[in-house]
This record gives C-alpha cells, sequence and structure tokens, in this order.
C-alpha cells in the first residue's frame, strides 16, 4: 500500500506532467505514423518487385512458349511425313516447358495484389496453355499434320497473345498498385506531420498557458498566506481579471473584507470584554452567572471576596456543586447543616422562578441573593451585601425612636409603648404616666451654656434610669421635657412614691465640670383609665406638669379633670387670638409718662387690649404669654408698632410714644424684614421722627442669642430710637446687661413701687437703681405709681421719671389729647 504521507506531487508537477504526456503521446503516434507510412512505401517496393518479377517471368514465358514452339515445329520424329511420334525426350521437354509455363504464370497469379480482371485474364492463359499443351502432346505423340500444325502454331500464337495481354495487365496493376502505395504514404506522412506540428504546437500553448495560470495562482497564494497570517494586504492579484483566476481573487478579496470585518469585530468584542469586566469588576454587588448546566460562567471580584474564595481555584465550566464544595471550605455555611444546604442548593438549581433569600456568610456578614433565571435555563444571582445597610437601618431606626442625646427612648417610642399596653389591655393592671420638667433649666441653658445644659440632661436621664424598675420606661420627650411610664402605678400610693422620688432625686445638686448647679423638677402625673387612649394619657399627665409648674414647680401633681377644662379653655383662647389680628379686634391704650424735672407728660405708653367679642376688653397679660408662645406676638408686635407710630403722628412735637416689644420679636422676622427693619418701615410709612419712638424692652431679650438680638438693638440706636430696660430689678444680673448695652432708661418694676412705703429693702433698692442711672446719665422711671406718698418718696430717692395710676391709668388713644390738657393744668397748678 502506498504510503498517504507520502510523495504528493503539486498541482502545478500534475498539470507538468500531464502535458509532456501529452506530448509523449503525440510523438508516439507521429512514430507510429512514421512506422505505417514505411509499410506504405514497403507495398510499393513490393509491387515495383512484383512487376520485375513479371517482365522477368514473361521473358522466360517467351523463351519457354518459343522452345516449346521450336520442340513441336521442328522435331522430326517422323520427317518428312512427320505423322511420326517423336522421341520420349522431345514430349519430357516439351511436358516440362509447358508445365513450367503453369508454374510461371501461377507464381504470378498467386501475388495478392492481383484484380478480379487480372485473375480472369490468367484463367484465359492457364487454358490457353492447357489447350496448347494438349495440341503439342497429340502433335509430339502422332506427328505433325498440317492441320494439327496449324491449329498449334494458332494456339501457340493466341497464347502468345494471350500471354502479352496478361503480361501488359500485370504490369499496369503492380504500377498502380505501387503508385497507390505511394500516394498513401506520402498522405499519411502529410497529417501525420500536422498533426504532430499541431499537437506540439497546442501543447506548447497549453505549458504556457498553465505555467501562466500558475504564476498568477503563485501570487495569489502569497497573497493568501499574508493574509492568513494578518499581514495588511493592500492589493490582491488578478482582481480584474475575467476568469476563474480572476473569480479567485475576488472570492479572496471578499474574504479578506469578512476577515478584516471579522478582526475589527474581534477588537471590538475585546474592548466589550474588557469593559464587561471592568464593569462586573466595579459593580458594588457580587455576581455569579450559571449555564444550563448549571456550571459556571462567570464570577465578578466582589463575590469571590463575599464567600472568601481565591480566584485561582474558581474556573468557567466547573459545576455549581463544586463552587459550593469551595464555598464550604472557606468557612460558609457553617453553622447549618450541610446535607440541609446542599438540597436547598439543588432544589434551587431545579426550580425556574427568581429567588430572593438572605443568608449569613462565614466571615459573618449578612448577604442579600438575587437569583434570576436566564431564558436558556442558566442563573444569574447577585450578591449584596448588606450587612453596613442592616446597620444603618437598625441604627437609625433606634434613632427614629430614641432620643440622640440621652439614648432614652422619644416620644414616638413611649406613645408606641404607650398604645401597645392599650392594645395588649394591660390597662386593666393599670399603669401611670410621669411627665417630668426641669426647673430653671432655661436660665441654666442661657447662663451657663448649653454644654452644661447638655451635661445636665444626660444625667437625668441616667437618675431616671437608675430610679425607675426594670418594666418602667423611661423617655425624652424634648428639651427639658422626660417622661416614665409605670408599669406598675395601679394605686395612687405608687404613683404618688414615684412622683415624689423623681422629684427629689432630680432635685439633687448636679456637678457639672466640678461647679455644682441646682435645678429642680416638677412631676404631672396622669393614671390609665378605662378608657382613653394613648395621646390623651400623655396630654392629661402634661396637664398635671403644667400645674405643678403653676404651683411654683418642685412638687408633683396628679391629673384632675378640672385641669382639662382649664386646658379647653386655653385653647379655645388661642383659637380666638389666632382670628384677633385679622378680625381687627386689638386697640392701643395710652399711659403718660411724666417727667418729674419737667412737670409734664414726656411720653405716652402704647399698652395694648384685646377687644374679645364675646369676652369684652382682654388685659395684655391674659394673652401675650400664650401670643409669644404661638408666635403670633410678632404680627401683632408689627402691628403695635405701626399703629403706635401713626397714633403719636397725631400729637403734639415732642410727645414721644413708648413701645414694649416682645424678646420673641427680635428673633423672628415678618414679611417686612427683621426688628430693626420693621422698625424703620413703621417710621418711614407713618413719617414719625425717630426720637419720638421708645422702645421698651426686658432683660431676657438679652438672655437669648445676646450677640445677635444686642447687634439689632445697637442697629435701633443707630436709627436714633430710645431704648429702655422695663421692668428692672425683677431680672438676674441687671447689672451685667447694663455693661451689654447702653440704654436710655431704667423702668424701675412697680412691685418695688409698691411695697415702697411697706418695706425699706425696696427703698433701697429703689434709691440704688436711680443713683446709678443717674451715674450712667440715663433717666429712671418709676412705674406704678398709685399714691401721692409713693410719687414723693421716687421723687426723694432721685427717680426723673413716673408712671401709674395715680396720674392716669392707660386710655384710649382718642384721650390722648385730654391726657395732655390736664397734664398741662396740672402742671400749671
Ligand atoms: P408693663 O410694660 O410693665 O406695663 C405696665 C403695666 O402696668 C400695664 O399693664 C399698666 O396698666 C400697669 N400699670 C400702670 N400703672 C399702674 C399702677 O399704678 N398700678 C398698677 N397696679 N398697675 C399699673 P398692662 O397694660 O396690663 O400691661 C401689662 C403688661 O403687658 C405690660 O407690662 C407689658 O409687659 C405687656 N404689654 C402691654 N402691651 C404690650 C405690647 O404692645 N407689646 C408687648 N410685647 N407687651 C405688652
Ligand atoms: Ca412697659
Ligand atoms: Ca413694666
Amino acid at each position: 500500500m502506498m504510503d498517504a504521507r507520502g510523495w504528493r506531487p503539486s498541482l502545478a508537477t500534475k498539470l507538468r506532467l500531464t502535458a509532456w504526456l501529452s506530448l509523449l503521446t503525440v510523438s508516439l503516434v507521429c512514430g507510429g505514423a512514421v512506422l505505417g507510412t514505411r509499410r506504405y512505401a514497403d507495398a510499393a517496393q513490393n509491387a515495383f518487385d512484383d512487376g520485375f518479377e513479371i517482365l522477368r517471368v514473361a521473358a522466360s514465358l517467351d523463351i519457354a512458349l518459343q522452345r516449346a514452339r521450336d520442340i513441336v515445329l521442328t522435331a522430326k520424329p517422323n520427317a518428312p511425313a512427320s505423322n511420326a511420334p517423336a522421341s520420349n525426350a522431345l514430349r519430357a521437354e516439351f511436358a516440362g516447358n509447358v508445365s513450367g509455363l503453369q508454374d510461371m504464370v501461377g507464381r504470378v497469379a498467386a501475388r495478392p495484389f492481383l484484380s478480379t480482371i487480372a485473375m480472369a485474364q490468367h484463367a484465359a492463359v492457364i487454358a490457353a496453355i492447357v489447350r496448347l499443351e494438349r495440341i503439342g502432346m497429340v502433335i509430339l505423340e502422332q506427328g505433325r499434320s498440317p492441320d494439327r500444325r496449324t491449329v498449334f502454331e494458332t494456339e501457340a500464337d493466341g497464347l502468345a497473345d494471350k500471354l502479352r495481354t496478361w503480361r501488359m495487365l500485370m504490369l499496369d496493376t503492380t504500377v498502380t498498385m505501387e503508385q497507390a502505395s505511394r500516394a498513401r504514404a506520402r498522405t499519411v506522412l502529410l497529417w501525420t506531420g500536422l498533426f504532430c506540428v499541431a499537437a506540439w504546437g497546442a501543447g506548447v500553448v497549453a505549458l504556457t498557458v498553465i505555467g501562466g495560470a500558475l504564476r498568477r495562482f503563485g501570487r495569489i497564494t502569497i497573497a493568501m498566506l499574508r493574509l492568513a497570517r494578518h499581514d495588511r494586504v493592500l492589493s490582491l492579484p488578478s482582481l480584474d481579471d475575467p476568469d476563474e483566476v480572476g473569480d479567485m481573487a475576488r472570492a479572496i478579496a471578499i474574504f479578506r473584507e469578512t476577515a478584516e470585518e471579522a478582526t475589527r469585530r474581534g477588537a471590538q468584542l475585546e474592548i466589550a470584554n474588557r469593559m464587561l469586566d471592568a464593569a462586573l469588576n466595579s459593580m458594588g454587588q457580587g455576581l455569579l452567572m450559571l449555564d444550563s448546566q448549571q456550571r459556571l460562567l462567570i464570577s465578578n471580584r466582589q463575590y469571590r471576596a463575599l464567600f472568601g474564595l481565591p480566584s485561582e481555584l474558581l474556573h468557567a465550566g466547573m459545576p455549581a456543586q463544586e463552587l459550593l464544595a469551595l464555598s464550604r471550605a472557606a468557612g460558609n455555611f457553617a453553622n447549618r447543616d450541610p446535607t440541609a444546604v446542599e438540597r436547598h442548593i439543588t432544589d434551587w438549581l431545579a426550580s425556574d422562578r427568581p429567588q430572593i433569600e438572605q443568608i449569613t456568610v462565614g466571615n459573618g456578614r449578612v448577604v442579600i441573593i438575587n437569583r434570576v433565571p436566564m431564558a436558556d435555563g442558566g442563573w444569574v444571582c447577585t450578591y449584596d451585601d448588606v450587612t453596613e445597610r442592616n446597620r444603618t437601618i437598625a441604627r437609625v431606626a433606634h434613632l427614629a425612636r430614641h432620643d440622640v442625646l440621652t439614648d432614652l427612648p422619644n416620644r414616638r417610642a413611649l406613645l408606641d409603648a404607650l398604645r401597645q399596653e392599650d392594645n395588649l389591655g394591660s390597662r386593666r393592671h393599670g399603669y401611670t404616666v410621669h411627665c417630668i420638667n426641669l426647673d430653671r433649666f432655661k436660665l441654666i441653658n442661657d447662663t451657663l451654656g448649653y454644654a452644661v445644659g447638655d451635661a445636665i440632661l444626660c444625667e437625668v436621664a441616667r437618675r431616671l434610669r437608675a430610679i425607675v424598675r426594670e418594666n418602667d420606661l423611661p423617655a425624652r420627650l424634648g428639651s427639658d421635657d422626660f417622661a416614665v411610664v409605670q408599669s406598675d402605678g395601679d394605686t395612687p400610693d405608687k404613683a404618688i412614691a414615684l412622683a415624689a422620688r423623681l422629684v427629689s432625686q432630680l432635685s439633687l445638686p448636679y456637678v457639672i465640670d466640678g461647679a455644682e448647679v441646682l435645678i429642680g423638677a416638677s412631676v404631672g402625673v396622669a393614671a390609665a383609665g378605662p378608657d382613653g387612649d394613648a395621646d390623651g394619657l400623655l396630654r392629661n399627665a402634661d396637664l398635671a406638669l403644667y400645674h405643678a409648674k403653676q404651683a411654683g414647680g418642685g412638687g408633683w401633681q396628679i391629673f384632675a379633670p378640672e385641669m382639662d377644662v382649664a386646658a379647653q379653655s386655653r385653647r379655645t383662647l388661642e383659637r380666638d387670638l389666632r382670628l384677633a389680628l385679622p378680625n381687627g379686634q386689638f386697640e392701643l391704650y395710652y399711659q403718660p409718662l411724666i417727667s418729674v424735672t419737667q412737670r409734664r407728660v414726656k411720653s405716652f405708653e402704647a399698652l395694648l387690649r384685646w377687644r374679645h367679642p364675646t369676652r369684652g376688653l382682654i388685659a395684655p397679660d391674659a394673652f401675650i404669654p400664650l401670643a409669644e408662645e404661638l408666635g403670633l406676638i410678632v404680627p401683632i408686635g408689627e402691628w403695635v408698632l405701626r399703629t403706635a407710630c401713626a397714633e403719636a403722628m397725631e400729637w403734639p412735637e415732642p410727645v414721644s410714644v413708648a413701645v414694649n416689644l416682645s424678646p420673641v420679636q427680635f428673633g423672628q422676622r415678618t414679611a417686612t424684614g427683621d426688628i430693626a427693619e420693621q422698625i424703620e418701615a413703621a417710621l418711614r410709612d407713618t413719617g414719625l421722627t425717630a426720637d419720638r419712638l421708645e422702645l421698651e424692652i426686658t432683660e431676657s431679650v438679652l438672655l437669648q442669642e445676646s450677640d445677635s438680638n444686642v447687634a439689632a438693638l445697637h442697629r435701633l440706636r443707630a436709627l436714633g430710637v430710645r431704648i429702655s430696660l422695663d421692668d428692672f430689678g425683677t431680672g438676674y444680673s441687671s447689672l451685667r446687661y447694663l455693661r451689654s448695652f447702653p440704654f436710655d432708661k431704667l423702668k424701675i418694676d412697680k412691685s418695688f413701687v409698691r411695697e415702697l412705703t411697706e418695706s425699706d429693702e425696696a427703698g433701697t433698692i429703689v434709691r440704688a437703681i436711680a443713683g446709678l442711672g443717674a451715674s450712667l446719665g440715663i433717666a429712671t422711671t418709676a412705674e406704678g405709681v398709685e399714691t401721692l406718698q409713693q410719687l414723693e418718696q421716687l421723687i426723694a430717692d432721685g427717680c426723673t421719671e413716673v408712671q401709674g395710676y395715680f396720674f392716669s391709668p392707660p386710655r384710649p388713644a382718642g384721650e390722648v389729647p385730654r391726657l395732655l390738657a390736664e397734664g398741662a393744668m396740672r402742671r400749671a397748678a
């Protein structure tokens, strides 16, 4: 058998071999033709030889015939009568001659090329010889009679004629034969020559064509090789050729385009792959993809990190179960039953529905797995590490229900707890809510700062936790408001005991930064009734607290239904107050301030009145605190300012107007702007000059937000407005405030004036204040002067201005002219 890997001729070799074989065949054919030609030439030669033989035979024939004639005619067997038989020798010679004739003719006749005519002629010659023999033999045996002689001679002449004709025919035939053979040989030679020339020509042309084609194939092959090696092939050979090579080149051109396109696509795919890789590994989630055979397709870095799987152990195509084994080896699912885990995974892989599951992995992190089946039966699984999120949610949830500063449960947590108790029906066992508010806490905050305030609040929380029992719930409701839900407060005794303990414990001194701080606590207690909700319970405890505060603080109050009535009326007042300004129910009353030295009305203090549609005229003390609490004092205060300025414009100069400002007005803005802008606008809009406006503020303005408020006061002073410190002496560190702002006037609180004649202490204070005013070079006004005695004393003590019922109570604006006139009259008197 031939070795398949043995010699394998190239196509070119095969083609060349074929061409050479063709040439060889042609040569063989030519050789054959030459041989054939020779055969024809030989035939011609034979024919020529035959003709020669015939000529030779014919000569012999003539001789033989002459001899036979001589034998018969010249023999003298019985001469003169020559009818004696001839001798035996003569007869034998004659017979020999005649048979020689027959032989010679027969020999020529045996030649293969004799024609039918020649054969017929031949037969006639043979017959004539036979007849001559017969008559000759008769003569030789019986003697030559004249008749016989004549017959013989006639026969001999006839034979001689026939032999001549025969000879001519034979010669003709051989000549024709010879010429025909030569002609055939020439023709064969000519055609063979032509054929050879044509075949050779065709062979050479074929070789040339094959060579050309092979060269073109060679060029294309080189181009294809370069293409295969991704070399850049700029021009392809034979592209425009209209033949098969051209077709091939065009096919290669198409292939090249396809290949280039594929290369481009490959490059794009490469980029896309890299992008996919980057995306996969930079996404926050872990990602795993399984194919329909549950074998790993891809996993990203986050996935491997989450499960602690080294990337070198993971490879595409590994079965999911193997992955699970790796994961378990890495310490995941350590606390779960391995068979259960395996079953769970198997169940998942067998299903075709999306699944969400939360698990805890080996490193304790909480992961949410989201498995989504793919259309082809595989899976896309994402892994969210929600540990931080869960912690944050827990933290936010804690924050939502706890106070940031003290970490006590906040109001919402407390209300939820109360509602839960309600739902549980534990109200039957009875529980009590204690609302706690710190006394004087605001002052601590204002004077010692928020840091100290915060420290106290934290300490309060600590104490609350220590005071309450395990089942009780302490909470911080807001600023200095706390609460405790007493779970076993089913009897008043127990509730009172806790309330008392709260008050006493929270009132113990607080040591902050080495300094002792004293504050008190007030407690309001409400017990859960058979009906009523959590909010109602808290509200009741709050009301009780309110009453405890009203009672001066430092104690506790138990809720009583009457308290609710008071609260109701407060709510009604609040509702009415909100409508008072839009409904134009406010009025200003004016009370004169009299200069002691000039003995004349220097100014009027504007005092607010509320003309309530059903309750009549209400004094400011009854609603201003509420208005401040609700923030309503801000628009009301602006209205007072504008009204006072407008009405003062009716008064003769230089009588001025004094307007009270609430501390709340300082912190807040109206549509006009802040307090300074409101005053500027009031002056501008009414036309009152600034020197005719006095503003009365209390120390509390300087207590809160002191820096910005002092700045606001300076801006007011810059407008030219005068500023008085009202209710002086009732506050705390009065002297400090005197330093912080240069007031134009001090108004001694009416409580000192009232006690003036009864207590020496009050007189001392009044004298001290008047002296202070004198030394600062500012006016001192005593308010609440009701008697002449008081007036005289105040004048003696050095007050420069007085105000009070002794001169006039506050009166409506319309009475100002009368009051001015009376003042003038009294001065005259
Ligand atoms: P205040 O600024 O100390 O005003 C003086 C208060 O003492 C007025 O009470 C006045 O009627 C009263 N009074 C005057 N003379 C005497 C007297 O001889 N004997 C007695 N016993 N009282 C006298 P009123 O008008 O009820 O005002 C009470 C407080 O309401 C004012 O005290 C002031 O703090 C506040 N207030 C009044 N109007 C306004 C206002 O427009 N804005 C603000 N923010 N507060 C106002
Ligand atoms: Ca006042
Ligand atoms: Ca006052």
